[in-house]
């Protein structure tokens, strides 16, 4: 008998028949003898629908009351899903994040977990009910709601079955588990049996959405088992585990991309000290997160200052940046806000040379544009025109030979 905690997302709740499927997955667990936390999000499009609202009264939203309203989406789906295992004869309980006691830090919109009280959870799961838990939300100090950004449930998830020490944690989606890109994209992708913490965190910071990546942190500091699969299909899905537990590591495991990303220059900047930090000071100050920063060699004692922010950042900074533009008696700002960033990723990039270059090449054999470039030790990311999106996924994917193998 094992303590299971699953998570089921948007598209596996999106309505009451697929809510009755998900009843079906945790009463064959039941039928086995295994303990059951379900963790669930709002039915596919609520959340969209909820911040539409929110936005239509002001844009950004008072981010207390977002909260309070994007949070009620988890809220149907928790009680329909008890609802469904209780007629069935499977005693179950419903609780918001509030009331199993997750409580997180006051950051509203983005809220990080501190603790979980699993109290409650264990007490119904000592008088055989299933445990079923909204995603995505807490509650700070002061007893406010938050919640804890677009695809946090994964996180949920993985945090109570940290708090549980549970066997595993199944994120189950609409995809059977962690392809080598997304497939919608490419529909070659392959499906990967198992990846390692660090690929993983990686490719969800670059943008594949499979996990929040707040999860994967999580689940790599308290050791928690994590597995993605498919609500709609059987399989093993792909289980995440540490490095050491891969006997052959590829050179690339992943393609992630990045559609959120804006790029912003400020051209002819006196070369001088403490410039970067004005430029980047005042973004910073304005509590925008700066992705990629590339600054040119001198010339005529002046120097371009290029870097990367958020879309929905990208008018505020830019209006920033021209106002320190003219502060600093630069010569021009300049924006775009239709670029993507491609990364690939792969932990057997430390000890080969030449991904790089492979991988430049082959975006200049398509006649693609590299705009900007930054690596580290197990990646390598490129900016690019976003027409070039599809195809550069797809050219970068069989390069580096990472399609179905073909019988
Ligand atoms: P859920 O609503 O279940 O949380 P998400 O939409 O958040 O589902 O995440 C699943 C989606 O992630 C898939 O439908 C897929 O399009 C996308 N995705 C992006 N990159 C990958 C990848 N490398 N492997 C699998 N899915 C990916
Ligand atoms: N419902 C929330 C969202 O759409 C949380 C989640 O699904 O993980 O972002
Ligand atoms: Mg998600």
């Amino acid at each position: 008998m094992a303590l299971i905690v699953q998570k089921y997302g948007g598209t596996s709740v999106g309505s009451i028949e697929k809510i009755r499927n998900v009843a079906h997955k945790v009463m064959a667990n039941r039928d086995q003898g295994h303990d059951v936390v379900v963790v669930v999000s709002a039915m596919s499009g609520e959340t969209n629908r909820l911040v539409e609202m929110a936005k239509s009264i002001s844009d950004p939203p008072n981010p207390r009351e977002y909260d309070v309203l994007v949070s009620t989406g988890e809220q149907v789906t928790i009680s329909l899903l008890s609802m469904v295992l209780d007629s069935e004869g499977y005693p179950a309980r419903s609780y918001t994040g509030w009331q199993v006691g997750i409580k997180t830090d006051a950051i509203h919109n983005k809220a990080r977990i501190k603790e979980i009280d699993e109290h409650n959870i264990r007490e119904d799961l000592n008088q055989g009910r299933v445990v079923v838990v909204a995603g995505f939300q807490g509650i700070d100090d002061k007893n406010n709601i938050t919640t804890l950004g677009r695809g946090g449930s994964d996180t949920t998830a993985v945090a109570i079955a940290a708090a549980l020490k549970a066997d595993e944690c199944q994120i189950y989606t609409d995809v059977d588990g962690v392809y080598t890109t997304d497939p919608r994209i490419e529909p070659h992708a392959r499906r990967l049996d198992k990846i390692c913490f660090e690929e993983m965190l990686e490719l969800a910071s670059l943008g594949a959405k499979v996990l929040q990546i707040r999860s994967v942190e999580f689940a790599s500091k308290y050791n928690v088992p994590l597995r993605v699969l498919s609500s709609f299909q059987e399989g093993s899905g792909t289980l995440i585990v540490p490095e050491e537990q891969i006997m052959e590591q590829a050179l690339i495991s992943g393609i992630a991309f990045n559609r959120d990303e804006a790029k912003l220059t400020i051209l002819g900047v006196p070369d001088k000290p403490g410039i970067a930090y004005k430029i980047l000071g005042s973004i910073s100050d304005a509590n925008i997160e700066v992705d990629m920063i590339i600054q040119n060699v001198a010339a005529d004692g002046t120097t371009d200052f290029t870097f990367t922010v958020h879309r929905n950042d990208f008018k505020q900074a830019q209006d920033i940046l021209r106002a320190t533009a003219q502060a600093l008696g630069a010569r021009e700002v300049k924006g775009d806000d239709c670029i993507v960033k491609i990364s690939l990723v792969g932990v057997g990039m430390r000890s080969h040379a030449g991904i790089a270059s492979k991988m430049f090449g082959t975006l200049a054999d398509e006649g693609i544009n590299i705009q900007m470039i930054s690596t580290s030790e197990i990646k390598i990311s490129i900016v690019v025109d976003e027409k070039y999106l599809e195809l550069g996924v797809r050219v970068l994917h069989s390069a580096f030979g990472l399609e179905e193998a073909t019988a």
